[in-house]
Parts: C-alpha cells; structure tokens; sequence
C-alpha cells in the first residue's frame, strides 16, 4: 500500500471522518465542475448560466469553508445549504434551459451525489422531491408556461424516466456498499477480538495488553500483579488436558470478577493484571488468592472436583515506569512465592 491509500484507510476506518471526507470530496468535486462549466459557459456567451454556475461555485467553496472551519454542528448546516443551493441550481437548470436544453441533464446526477453525501433516506426524499419538480414542469401546463425553453416532447416525457433509472441505480449501489462497509466493520472488530484475546480464557493475550499499554498514560501510580497456578501440571497429569482447561477457564473467570482491570494471559497457565493508574491493594490481593483457593472446578468428562491454588507477585511503581519493567519485578516476587511454598502473596 502506499502512504496516499494507507492515509485514506485511516481515514476511511473512522465513522465521522469518513464523512467528513466524502463530504468534502463532494463540495471540492463540484466547484471545480462549476468553475469549468463557467468558464465554458463565458466562452460560449451564455451569460446567466455563468452566473449561476459561478454561483454555485462559490457556494460550493462557502460550505467547504464552513465544514472545515466550523465544528461538526455547522458542518450539518454546510449540507442543508449545500441541499437547498443544489435544488435551486437544478430548478434554475430546468426553468431556463440554456443552452438548448442541456442544463437539465445535470439533474441525473443528484441520486449518486445524495448517496454519497447523505445515505439512502435523505437522498430518496430529495430526489423524490426533484422528481415532483420535474414532473410539474414537464408534465402539466401551469409548469410548462414558466419553461424559457422549449423542450422537445421526448426529452419532457423521457428525462424523469431515466432520472427514476439513475435514482435506483444509485439506491442498489449504495445498498450493496452498506451492506458491505457493515460486514467489513464486523470481520474487522472480530478479527480485533481473535488477535487480541485469547482464545480459551477470554482474556487479553500479550498483544492485547501491549495494545493497551500503547494507548494508555500510567497515572502517578500503578500495579502489576503476576500469579501462576499451582502445581498445573499434576492437573493435566491426574484429569486430563480437558480438566486442565477447565481449571484455566475457571481461575481466570474467578479472578476477572475480582481484578476491576482487565486480566492477560501472559502464557501457559501463568497471567498479568495491569492497573494503569492505582494500586493494588494488599487486601484485594489476598481476596483474589483466597477465591481461588475456594473455587471447585468440575472436570467436564469424569466429573471429579479440582481445586487449584495461586501464587501472586505484585510489583508497585509510578507514572514513569515502563510495564514490561514492573512485569519482570512481578514476575521475581512470584517466583519468590513459589519457593516460599506456593498458594501466597509476595508484594514489593
Ligand atoms: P508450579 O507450581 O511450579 O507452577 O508448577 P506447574 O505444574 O504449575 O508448572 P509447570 O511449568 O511444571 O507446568 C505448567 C503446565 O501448564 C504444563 C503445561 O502443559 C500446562 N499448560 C500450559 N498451557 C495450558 C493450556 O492451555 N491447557 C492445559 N490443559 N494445560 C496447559
Ligand atoms: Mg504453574
Ligand atoms: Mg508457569
């Protein structure tokens, strides 16, 4: 990918910037359009028609302005103006005719410009609003007499149909890229959750954490809590690997309750609990030990009851300290535990 696509996906990826961008891209579209078909329209000496394409071109600049400039309350303001400036222009377009009737063929291009800008609702009112426009002035008499030009009678009578065709295209078009952007966004937030949990207990996996650390500012303090489970390997040993997964599945659902942060799996049966800006108390701690402790755990096949204990490390520092840091101490005061004979805390 290049940096021009990466940019645009990293934009894209964003509800609210997307639009904004879209929204842009449109009112950018059309004034140079404009700007074109004014001067065009200079050269070709149809003078009202540069006028009103100029207009429109500086309408165009006033609500990118508007968008850019203002916030987002005003960038709605910029596209009902943009809505009201498009709909004068085309009735302009129409009434006028200039130059041979040709203006009026601009209107086909209000489904896909509404699609784009404003979704299937506001786009179908709108060109359903154009359509009763053009029907008045092309199908009943009281319209006609206001005509500056004479169109012929298959324009009048084929124009609204091709607009109708060109409205449902659009409406299919958008649909499908609905439908779509929906899915992506789906597959995307689930792919997020595989890559960044782990698949068995649920919780983050060290990319979720590393994730995480990455987006977060450490408060004045902060805690890092290790633990292992005890003597696992018998478990796997004595009931099976099925029991020793429902045992996993089990501890982490019991600590998670207890945590208030979010729990990592740092890998096999041991975790991490990061608390980003308090600490971890020395109640809390001895709380989550004992409810381990407490916890009956039935293997899935034999049905036997396992009981599992932890040992806990809890290394303490500030906003300064890097958690890769505080996990190694942590890691060292389990490993105390450990030899201090397992089912303990040791706290820095
Ligand atoms: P200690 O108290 O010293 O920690 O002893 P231990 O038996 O818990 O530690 P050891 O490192 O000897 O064994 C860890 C075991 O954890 C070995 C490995 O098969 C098991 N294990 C790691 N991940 C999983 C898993 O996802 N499911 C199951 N069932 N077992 C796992
Ligand atoms: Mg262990
Ligand atoms: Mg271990």
């Amino acid at each position: 990918m290049n940096k021009i696509d990466e940019a645009l996906s990293a934009l894209l990826s964003d509800e609210k910037k997307r639009k904004r961008v879209q929204f842009r891209t449109v009112y950018i579209t059309l004034a140079v359009i404009s700007a074109v078909m004014t001067v065009i329209n200079f050269a070709s000496g149809t003078g009202a028609l540069s006028i009103a394409t100029l207009t429109f071109c500086l309408l165009c600049l006033a609500d990118l302005a508007l968008s850019v400039i203002m916030d987002a309350k005003l960038e709605k303001l910029s596209a009902v103006l943009f809505i009201i400036q498009l709909l004068a222009l085309l009735i302009f377009f129409t009434v006028s005719g200039s130059p041979e009737g040709f203006s009026a063929v601009w209107i086909a291009m209000l489904p896909s410009c509404g699609m784009l800008l404003f979704g299937r609702k506001v786009t179908a009112i709108l060109s359903g609003t154009m359509l009763i426009i053009m029907i008045f002035f092309f199908w009943t008499d009281q319209g006609q007499s206001v005509l500056m030009y004479n169109y012929t009678q298959a324009f009048r009578q084929r124009f609204p149909v091709l607009f109708v065709s060109s409205f449902v295209m659009s409406w299919l078009l958008e649909t499908i890229y609905v439908h779509t952007y929906r899915e992506l966004r789906q597959a995307r937030a689930n792919m997020h959750e595989l890559y960044s949990h782990d698949y068995l207990t649920g919780s983050l996996n060290r990319y979720g954490l590393d994730e995480w650390y990455k987006r977060t500012s450490p408060g004045s303090r902060q805690a890092v809590m290790m633990f292992d489970l005890d003597f696992f390997k018998q478990v796997n040993d004595t009931y099976g690997h099925d029991a020793g997964d429902a045992a996993l599945k089990a501890v982490a659902a019991q600590v998670d309750k207890l945590t208030e942060t979010a729990l990592c799996r740092w890998g096999g049966e041991e975790f991490v609990v990061w608390y980003p800006d308090k600490d971890i108390s020395d109640e809390l701690a001895e709380e989550i030990r004992r409810a381990v402790e407490v916890l009956s755990i039935k293997d899935p096949d034999s049905g036997a009851i396992v009981h599992m204990t932890i040992s806990i490390g809890i290394a303490r520092g500030s906003a300064e300290d890097n958690l890769y840091t505080l996990i190694n101490d942590a890691d060292k005061y389990m490993y105390q535990a450990k030899q201090s004979g397992r089912n303990c805390i040791i706290s820095e």
